[in-house]
């Protein structure tokens, strides 16, 4: 069942939004050559809770798997999500990183991933950084009450192709609220006119995970990575649904 949020939940759902923005900008301030993703992990889990929240990743659990044990998910290079962060893993000039990010405060959800470039990136990485945050916006420009789910998948779907770049299979977007993940999943490939009606008051994360060279990938353990290791990129934001342009709740502005 997709629920429907009332303005109270929406309220909550954007102080979430807002502790994450924040915590994107600051991570922004720290990523450079030299610092490792455990640090990032670290500053975030305290951020987090300073405001009052607990990070929703951490101790997440599916079926097969150890609990995540990350306070973000920290993706590098062809790493495309859910990428453990560790003290071996030291950033380096050129490289991209993925973080993506979510919280519990006061019983709701938000969740939010920005790609950072590490220094000065090539080319083909910022153009894979630029095309997949347009390709967010592009989706969220299509999630409108009428629509369909399938019409935000299409229009990520169809902007990245058109950009010569893959969308990552099997992972999809989501409902977000009372929970980390609800229904509907919001694919990021799809037909236009298909899947769940979209509905004013529903909340769901839209999250484009582009890939320079394959569509394809692979899984180890939590971590997902491009099958040719070509670079990675994605960005999330948690919105709100309504009858004209969705409202961004993952947003510094939000309250
Ligand atoms: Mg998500």
């Amino acid at each position: 069942m997709i629920l429907i949020k009332s303005p109270i939940q929406i309220k909550k759902m954007k102080a979430a939004g807002r502790v994450l923005a924040l915590l994107l900008d600051e991570l922004e301030a720290m990523i450079a050559p030299g610092i490792s993703t455990h640090e990032l992990d670290a500053f975030a889990d305290s951020f987090i809770r300073k405001h009052g929240g607990r990070a929703a990743f951490k101790g997440y659990t599916i079926p097969g798997l150890p609990p995540f044990p990350g306070s973000i998910c920290a993706s590098v290079n062809d790493g495309i999500v859910h990428g453990i962060p560790s003290r071996k893993t030291i950033l380096a000039e050129g490289d991209i990183i993925g973080v993506d990010v979510g919280i519990e405060l006061d019983g709701y959800y938000s969740d939010t991933a920005r790609t950072y470039k590490v220094g000065s990136v090539s080319e083909a990485a910022s153009k894979l950084l630029d095309v997949t945050n347009q390709a967010l916006y592009i989706g969220i420009d299509a999630a409108r009450a009428g629509k369909r789910v399938g019409d935000i998948s299409h229009a990520i779907e169809s902007f990245v192709r058109a950009s010569g770049f893959y969308c990552a299979d099997d992972l999809t977007g989501h409902g977000i609220g009372k929970a980390l993940h609800e229904e509907p999943m919001v694919p990021n490939v799809g037909m236009p006119d298909r899947g769940p009606r979209l509905k004013e008051g529903m909340t769901i994360a839209i999250e484009p995970m582009v890939n320079i060279g394959t569509n394809r990938v692979i899984e180890k353990g939590w971590e997902f990575f491009t099958a040719d290791q070509s670079l990675s990129a994605h960005f999330e934001h948690s919105i709100l649904i309504t009858a004209n342009e969705a409202e961004i709740l993952s947003c510094a502005g939000g309250i």
